[in-house]
């Protein structure tokens, strides 16, 4: 399997540091708003990326971060705590509204079927581990404080920076980051801020009260459940500039090892050109949108494009993976109720599909030809209905084990539940014509219906009360 590692700009193969163990770190939600599409986009492909290798037989350990302190209006160190801010505007103490938050952030990854990380840590659950953290980097030379700040060193970690673009330049930088007079560079960032006065959110350090930046919590938490040397660690492109460059530096001057192996960004959601994101307030929620489309519609429309390209947001998109879905719907039904025929020729294509599914999603998570690979299959199936019955069950476990890789689930049970109530009134309908024949004293025809019946298995019984039946 081939990934694309942001840090070599190239697609690599994948080898996990221990046999079939994967070791796998995703930044989360800053949980202060519900999610929205575009934060789900790229949920959705850390889900997919972990059925995936769950399914190609990898043990994989999957944490990622709740973010309920220390993420500032302004990633660069500015402004204000954005949960702080948020309690403060909605009347609500800081806690009460993450409390809130987590729920709802887990009614909306659970609706879309983006199946939950093994454990989400959160940065305030986690405070003694970042103060010895930031302990060991002041005595190893890599931060100083400044009025009970604490602040990383850029200079002192001489490849600081590597994993940005190259359009990332030093002006561009500078330009971003609001004129801090504590900072000895521009581009040195927070591991602890002094907490103002009368601030609830805050811890005691050997520095005073406060609490920490950002970008420590993801060095601290992932070392801490997933060891020294991640096997890949995901996240938004945007992070590429400032936020995982600094995880980098911290952990690596930490541990003076190799931080992560694997690299991987994915790109925006974007509306008019421009990233969907809450501070723009350009965002439409997952709440709202389900309001429109069913979760698998809005599930089908978020994997439907590669994780590295933005993806417009547009009704017609919406439309499109809606109709793709009935789509396979509809075939699944007709799988389901279609008595088959004598020929064998499907299995040949069951095998292909799953060939064409594994080559796609072993080059980088390609889920736009994974999904054309079913789209044909599905084609193939549709005009290959007199193949043997077994074949076709086949065919459809097959396009349903697929698509649950990319998170697209079927409610199978009501074909079989509006099935078998399909059986049983077409039993109640014979029953009654057979009654009306023999009223008509029509034996002949009456004891044909019960006779054929027999043979399909199901028995009729008169009884003083009426027929009953049994299969
Ligand atoms: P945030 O809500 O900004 O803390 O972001 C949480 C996660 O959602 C991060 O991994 C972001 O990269 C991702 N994210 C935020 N906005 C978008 C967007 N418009 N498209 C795709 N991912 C996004
Ligand atoms: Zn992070």
């Amino acid at each position: 399997m081939k990934l694309f590692n942001s840090l070599t700009r190239q697609k690599e193969e994948f080898i996990p540091l221990e046999g079939k163990k994967v070791r796998f770190y995703s930044c989360g939600q800053t949980i202060y708003l519900d999610l929205h599409l575009g934060n789900a986009r790229t949920y959705s492909y850390w889900d997919v990326l972990v059925r995936y290798l769950r399914w190609r037989g990898y043990n994989i350990f999957w944490v990622q971060n709740i973010t309920d302190v220390g993420h500032l209006t302004d990633d660069a160190d500015s402004g204000e705590d954005r949960i702080v801010k948020t309690a403060r505007d909605k009347n609500l103490e800081p806690m009460v509204l993450v409390e809130s938050q987590i729920k709802r952030f887990f009614e909306d990854i659970d609706v879309l079927n983006i199946q939950r990380a093994d454990i989400y840590p959160r940065a305030t659950g986690h405070i003694p581990e970042m103060i010895e953290f930031i302990k060991d980097l002041i005595d190893k030379g890599y931060a100083y404080e400044v009025n009970g700040s604490i602040y990383f060193d850029v200079t002192k970690f001489l490849s600081y920076g590597e994993l940005s673009p190259s359009s990332f330049s030093e002006e561009s930088a500078g330009a971003r980051i609001a004129v801090n007079p504590e900072k000895q560079n521009p581009r040195d960032f927070a591991l602890w801020i002094k907490a103002p006065e009368n601030y609830l959110m805050k811890w005691s350090s050997p520095w005073g009260l406060g609490y920490p930046g950002w970008h420590l919590e993801c060095s601290v938490m992932s070392q801490k459940y997933l060891g020294e040397t991640l096997d890949i660690h995901a996240g938004g492109i945007e992070h590429l500039m400032l936020h995982h460059p600094n995880e980098i530096a911290q952990s690596e001057a930490q541990t003076e090892k190799k931080f992560v192996n694997y690299w991987i960004h994915a790109n925006h959601l974007i509306v008019n050109g421009v990233k969907m994101s809450k501070s723009l307030g350009n965002y439409i929620l997952v709440r709202e949108i389900l309001k429109k489309y069913d979760p698998m519609t809005i599930r089908f429309f978020l994997v439907n494009s590669h994780y590295r390209k933005k993806l417009d947001f547009n009704e017609n998109a919406f439309i499109q993976s809606q109709s793709l879905f009935n789509r396979i719907e509809d075939t699944l039904r007709l799988l389901d109720q279609t008595p088959g025929g004598k020929e064998s020729n499907l299995q040949e294509e069951i095998d292909k599909v799953e060939k064409e599914f594994i080559k796609a999603m072993d080059d980088d998570i390609n889920t736009v030809a994974a999904i054309q690979s079913i789209m044909r299959f599905i084609r193939k199936v549709n005009s290959s209905l007199n193949n043997q019955k077994l074949i076709l069950m086949e065919a459809k476990e097959k396009i349903i084990e697929l698509l649950e890789i990319l998170g697209i689930k079927f409610d199978i049970t009501s074909f079989k539940r509006n099935q078998d109530e399909l059986v049983s009134s077409l039993v109640d309908l014979l029953i009654n014509v057979r009654e009306e024949l023999r009223k008509a004293e029509m034996y002949e025809i009456s004891d044909k219906i019960r006779t054929n019946l027999s043979e399909l298995g199901i028995i009729l019984e008169d009884k003083a009360i009426g027929t009953i039946w049994k299969n």
